[in-house]
């Protein structure tokens, strides 16, 4: 993970779509659907936080040791691409040659990750890398702080955000079809854990932009939630391929 420094004031920024939200609020979901439609890139930020935090898990990395963590941001080659399967997921996530999708989705990643994402070293170390995939072609990027620090200059952000009961029982449902054996109060706690932790931080604390379009979906399917975000980017000039139709 790393990379040269890009002077983030000096690129061009218009074809970045930034979705923000709070955790299990569909992000990743909806960004996956609508860069398929409009023909953009999907990065989540996401699996760069999960991934220092089970590097630091299979080597003995305290989740309070900033050093540590910021050493393993810089060093761990991880690359994200698409899809490989479909066994549910919305990209690959590969480590030194190995496929570890679904090991970032571990409890155990889960349940430290936020305190990972916490440290400043850690942020600034993961900034490189994502201000290098925004400064290419057509990306929508998930995360919790595109809109307001990776990319604040984004052609459009979205604030994507649902009610805690809401997130916490889609949560549950996905883990459930995996195989997960967690009950619905054990993600709802982890899910809320994640947000307060999240949204006080000092570095980088997850919230709207001013600029950010607010979605809350509570009463949407997918679909919709991706009709009104596609609306908007193309409002803005922002998709390169024609939709396809839904079936
Ligand atoms: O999106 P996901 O739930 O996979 O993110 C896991 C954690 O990574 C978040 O709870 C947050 O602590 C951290 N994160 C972050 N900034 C981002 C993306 C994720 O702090 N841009």
């Amino acid at each position: 993970m790393h990379e040269r420094p890009i002077d983030v004031e000096h690129v061009d920024h218009r074809y970045v779509i930034a979705i923000d939200g709070p955790a299990a609020a569909g992000k990743t979901t909806v960004a996956r659907r609508l860069a398929d439609r409009i023909g953009a890139l999907l990065f989540d930020t996401g699996a760069l936080y999960r991934a220092v935090a089970l590097i630091a898990l299979q080597t003995g990395v305290a989740p309070t040791d900033a050093i540590g963590l910021a050493a393993i941001a810089r060093s761990a080659a991880v690359e994200v691409r698409p899809p490989s399967c479909r066994d549910g997921r919305l990209y690959d996530v590969w480590l030194d040659g190995r496929d570890i999708t679904w090991d970032l989705r571990a409890p155990e990643v889960g349940a430290i990750v936020s305190e990972v994402a916490e440290h400043r070293e850690v942020r600034e170390a993961l900034l490189p890398l994502q201000r290098k995939i925004a400064s290419g072609a057509a990306v929508v990027m998930v995360g919790r702080d595109i809109g307001t620090v990776v990319v604040p200059d984004a052609g459009l952000k979205i604030y994507l955000d649902a009610s805690p009961e809401e997130r916490a029982r889609r949560r549950f449902r996905e883990a459930a079809l995996r195989g997960g054996t967690e009950t619905l109060a054990e993600v709802a706690r982890e899910t809320m854990h994640r947000d307060q932790i999240d949204r006080s931080r000092e570095a980088a604390p997850l919230r709207a932009a001013p600029d950010a379009e607010r979605v809350f979906t509570d009463n949407l399917e997918v679909d919709d939630v991706v009709a009104i975000v596609e609306r908007l980017a193309r409002d803005r000039h922002i998709a390169f391929a024609e939709s396809r139709s839904r079936s």
